[in-house]
């Protein structure tokens, strides 16, 4: 017998991979050129070029000595393709931990990180972990990332949504502290945020954890601060990231290489339980056992041996800055109402009419690839993906005024 959710689950794409495969469709009919694809999050900038000669490096020491040199480090070419303990190679660990505590004045330890295969992998885990049961809730604040309520499911718990203020796109915060009760067991924090391009600054983040703090006392046990922190590099203002060890004692952080170098398909990234956790040792090794329950073996060898030499190095990210400015000064100039954003690739846009899937099925009879906002948590907006080449934007403005001009005729 099959597992019928798992079935539906392979059967039914996301919003944004359908959007992505028709767009593969359109392509071929129209010309690559005449089709807008916004749809998806895939880093538009190369990697480092210094990433790419590390790892030529890597692989030429391999093929020519018996011992790898890189940077202080040497071992022994032959582990280089191998398994490393589960949690990672120790060297890596030691290196993030001193990385995250210089730049950002915190206090993590290496014995509570462990490598993982990207941000997905780290979610899926630390929601593994964490839930236990049916009664357990995960609160989201809306708009999300839709891959969250997957992971949940997965994990039998359940996740209650928290609505936004639709002026900023900031957490309600009389909703957030609404919804807690006894049977809470963490919160998602998602800054910068996909699909809003919002970050939370520094007071936001202590009035989250004022009422945690509160809550936690109130019902007596543990309520996670789950941070997902892929676009965490991917910041277009001055203000200071509050790193959140700083401010909450029980906090796990999901990191990710994917888009701050360029490398998704490398599935690299790592999670960090917070040293101050209650029962941190036994909170790591449930991370660890959930990790093993859920078949990771250790992350990609060959990255995890790269991170101690490319910690602090990015993909050339000023371009989404000016992407973010060009294509919001150019949308608000026809007329469509947008957040501002401050960080991460995205754009999310007010829909002219109240069904989103329906506004994006119009934009897309125009070329353009918008994903509807229902797929993240919210109805009435759309989410517009700018990694992509300038050339793309700027071709794509035209249609985004047809699209306008076809509703503003209607009404
Ligand atoms: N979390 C958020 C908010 C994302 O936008 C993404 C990818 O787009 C992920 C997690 C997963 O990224 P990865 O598994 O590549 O690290």
């Amino acid at each position: 017998m099959l597992n019928e959710e798992m079935l539906h689950l392979g059967k039914k794409r996301s919003a944004i991979r359908e959007l992505f495969e028709k767009g593969k469709i359109l392509k071929e009919k129209y010309g690559n050129n005449n089709v807008f694809d916004f749809s998806i999050g895939n880093p538009s900038i190369p990697c480092p070029k210094e990433v790419n000669d590390l790892l030529i490096c890597l692989i030429n020491d391999a093929n020519n000595n018996d011992l790898i040199k890189l940077d202080d480090y040497k071992f022994d070419s032959t582990i280089l393709h191998g398994y490393t303990s589960a949690s990672g190679d120790k060297n890596s660990k030691n290196a993030i931990s001193n990385y995250l505590n210089q730049k950002y004045s915190a206090k993590t330890s290496p014995d509570y990180i462990y490598l993982t295969t990207g941000s997905a992998a780290g979610l899926a885990i630390i929601f593994k972990a964490i839930t236990n049961s049916k009664e357990n809730e995960v609160l989201v604040f809306a708009p999300h990332f839709p891959e969250y309520s997957v992971f949940i499911n997965n994990s039998n718990a359940k996740l209650v949504k928290v609505n936004p203020q639709l002026d900023t796109f900031f957490p309600d915060l009389s909703d957030f502290k609404n919804k807690i009760n006894n049977n809470t067991n963490a919160v998602i924090i998602n800054s910068p945020c996909n699909p809003t391009g919002v970050l939370y600054d520094e007071e936001t983040i202590k009035n989250i954890c004022n009422i945690l703090e509160e809550k936690e006392k109130e019902y007596g046990h543990p309520i996670y601060i789950i941070s997902d922190e892929p676009y965490r590099e991917l910041i277009y203002t001055d203000d200071k990231y509050p790193f959140i060890t700083n401010y909450y004692k029980n906090s796990i952080i999901t990191y990710s290489f994917s888009k701050s170098l360029s490398v998704p398909g490398e599935r690299i990234g790592y999670i960090l339980v917070n040293n101050e956790c209650e029962n941190v040792d036994d909170v790591y090794a449930t991370i660890c056992g959930a990790g093993r329950s859920l078949g990771h073996v250790c992350a990609p060898s060959l990255f995890q041996y790269l991170i101690p030499s490319i910690l602090g190095k990015t993909s050339d990210l000023s371009i989404y800055a000016k992407n973010a400015k060009l294509f919001y000064d150019e949308l608000t100039k026809i007329g469509f109402k947008l957040i501002k954003p401050n960080g991460a690739f995205y754009l999310f846009m007010k829909a002219l009419e109240d069904d989103d899937e329906k506004f994006s099925k119009k934009a897309l009879e125009h070329n353009l690839l918008i994903v509807p906002s229902t797929s993240f948590g919210i109805k009435g907006y759309a989410r517009i993906a700018y990694c992509v080449k300038e050339k793309q934007i700027l071709d794509s403005i035209p249609k985004f005024k047809e699209l306008y001009n076809e509703y503003k005729t209607k009404n």
